[in-house]
Parts: structure tokens; C-alpha cells; sequence
């Protein structure tokens, strides 16, 4: 059974407690590596100077103290396997689904209208998966 390193841990422990749990079971299930929990200020305008964020601080789900947004990927990681991330970004919602209580207001960075269709994004962040505003 895939589990998580420390590093990918580390970053899990800066998240709420829901998406601590979401995907402490989804990595018993898909191998993924958790690349990034909170941002803070400097974290997050260098996210955005390189291109890996499309707001500023402090607007990014990144920004709350605990992190309302993880950033994953499958592991091994291969930033170009589209598929792949839409692969495990199912998984992720399946597993939401079915947590007691569900996580119901999840938004994935495949998906930002939340219509269930992964393309037409401006900004495609496939690996960035969000309890949405309200949440
Ligand atoms: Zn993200």
C-alpha cells in the first residue's frame, strides 16, 4: 500500500483536517506526493511569478492558515501525463464522497466551474484540488 515520505507529510500537516484525512485515505489507494500545503506571502508571489498560481497573495485557497487547497501529484511524477491527474483527481473526489461527513465542495484545478468537465480552463492547474469558499 502506497504511503506518503516525510516531505509529503510535512506539507499534508499545514492543511486543514479534512483534506488531511481526504488524502491520507487517497493514498492508500493511488501513489501521489504532496508538493505544497499553505503559501505564505513569499511563497505564494513566487507561485505566481512563475506561473504555477494565477492570483496573488493573499487570494489563493493556499493563503489560509490551515491551507484550504493541496497541491499533489502522482508519484512517479510526470508533470505531463494529463490523463494521469485526471485519473487520480477522480479518485479524489470519489474518496470525498464517501468521508463522514463528505467533503462536498471540493474544486479541482482541472475543473474550476465545478461542471464536471475538465477543459476550456483559462488556468489549467490539474494537481491543485480546494475545499471551495464556503467550506
Ligand atoms: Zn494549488
Amino acid at each position: 500500500m502506497p504511503k506518503f515520505g516525510k516531505r509529503s507529510r510535512e506539507r499534508l500537516a499545514t492543511c486543514d483536517p479534512r483534506l488531511q484525512e481526504l488524502f491520507e485515505k487517497v493514498v492508500e489507494l493511488v501513489d501521489i506526493s504532496i508538493i505544497c500545503g499553505e503559501r505564505n506571502k513569499s511563497a505564494q508571489d513566487e507561485a505566481f511569478a512563475t506561473g504555477h498560481s494565477g492570483v496573488q497573495f493573499p487570494n489563493s485557497r493556499h493563503n489560509k492558515a490551515p491551507s484550504m487547497a493541496v497541491d499533489w501529484a502522482p508519484y512517479p511524477i510526470d508533470w505531463e501525463d494529463r490523463d494521469r491527474f485526471l485519473y487520480v483527481s477522480g479518485i479524489i473526489y470519489g474518496v470525498a464522497s464517501a468521508m463522514e461527513p463528505p467533503i462536498t465542495n471540493l474544486r479541482n484545478g482541472a475543473d474550476w466551474r465545478r461542471d464536471g468537465r475538465a477543459h476550456g480552463n483559462k488556468f489549467e492547474d490539474l494537481g491543485h484540488t480546494e475545499i471551495h469558499r464556503g467550506g
